[in-house]
């Protein structure tokens, strides 16, 4: 199919964007990489009246590291973080997540800003910014940028706190906590395709081998990027042990809601949770370098 006809405009800067976004509301849509708008402009699942493409625009484009962390402006390509030898050591989650997103050609294209716009629950990006802790940083036109963290930005199936009006600006991954294990998993049917479910995992244990900080983020747990509180709830504080991780492990897939698709049904990917949260443990355990 063809897109339904539609207006085109290319900003040059973050002012004009944000100005043309204010006039057309929801008649308009952004295009970033288009490796996800384009399809649905080509089913007409959407059909915008106008496109406004955002490649353009440098500051979307700037990525800053510091004491603080990692901050990436929307435009930053899957890919581009693909090459950066520095991130393994930076941020070593975001390493192991990148290559499980689609082909290197669909990450060549695709932003973060599109994949967390689009707030699909089986993307990697979700599960990330969810065990990270980041917060993601908005913008409209004659306010001052707006920030949110990433359990507050996603609120439902493909919906997230974004205002037609409004530009996702930049993602902020706060520094690397000395020591921290790190894990992801995932579980698709074929390497590329969207996966059924998976975790993406943090941990920090001390000198006794008790668990200071754990964060887990579920891909395919809900029909949104999920945090399994709960089961982080059980490891605070508490001595890493194969049983304890059975048990959070065990809380986590509770503590899921997963979608019933033509792809899995909900049993399976709350059973996939599980086995891929104790395994994500055992394995960020096994890098944890404890304080
Ligand atoms: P676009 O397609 O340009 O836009 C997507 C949505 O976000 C649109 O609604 C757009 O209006 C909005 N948007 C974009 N940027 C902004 C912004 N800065 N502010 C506000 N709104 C914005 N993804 C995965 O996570 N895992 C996978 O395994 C995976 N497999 C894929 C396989 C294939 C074959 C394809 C084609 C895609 C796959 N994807 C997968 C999706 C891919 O990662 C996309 O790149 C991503 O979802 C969207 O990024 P984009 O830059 O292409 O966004």
């Amino acid at each position: 199919m063809k897109p339904a006809p539609f207006d085109y405009i290319a900003p040059e800067s973050l002012d004009e964007a944000l100005a043309v976004l204010a006039q057309y509301g929801d008649e308009a849509k952004v295009i970033a990489g288009g490796q996800t708008l384009g399809p649905m402009l080509n089913m007409r699942v959407v059909t915008p009246t106008l496109l406004v493409d955002i490649n353009r625009i440098e500051a979307l484009q700037a990525q800053r590291r510091s004491d603080a962390g990692l901050a990436l402006g929307a435009l930053t390509r899957q890919g581009s973080l693909e090459d950066d030898g520095d991130l393994q050591r930076h941020q070593p989650l975001v390493a192991a997540a990148i290559p499980h997103i689609a082909h290197r050609a669909v990450r060549n294209r695709g932003t973060i800003g599109g994949s967390l716009s689009h707030a699909d629950p089986a993307a990697e990006w979700g599960a990330l910014v969810q065990a990270l802790d980041a917060t993601l940083v908005i913008a409209r036109q004659g306010a001052a940028p707006r920030t949110l963290p990433a359990s507050e930005f996603f609120q439902g199936l493909l919906t997230t706190a974004l205002q037609p009006e409004e530009l996702l600006l930049e993602v902020r991954l706060p520094a690397w906590p000395e020591g921290a294990g790190w894990s992801f998993r995932e579980f698709s049917r074929r390497h590329g395709d969207f996966a059924l479910a998976g975790v993406a995992c943090r941990l920090v244990v001390d000198g006794a081998s008790r668990c200071l900080d754990v964060r887990l983020g579920l891909i395919g747990g809900d029909d949104r990027p999920l945090r399994a509180t709960s089961a982080e709830a059980v490891l605070r504080g508490e001595p890493a042990s194969e049983a304890l991780f059975r048990e959070a492990a065990a809380r986590a897939a509770a503590e899921t809601e997963p979608m019933n698709d033509l792809h899995a049904s909900a049993d399976y990917r709350r059973h996939l949770v599980g086995v891929l949260v104790f395994d994500a443990l055992m394995e960020a355990q096994g890098r944890c370098a404890p304080r």
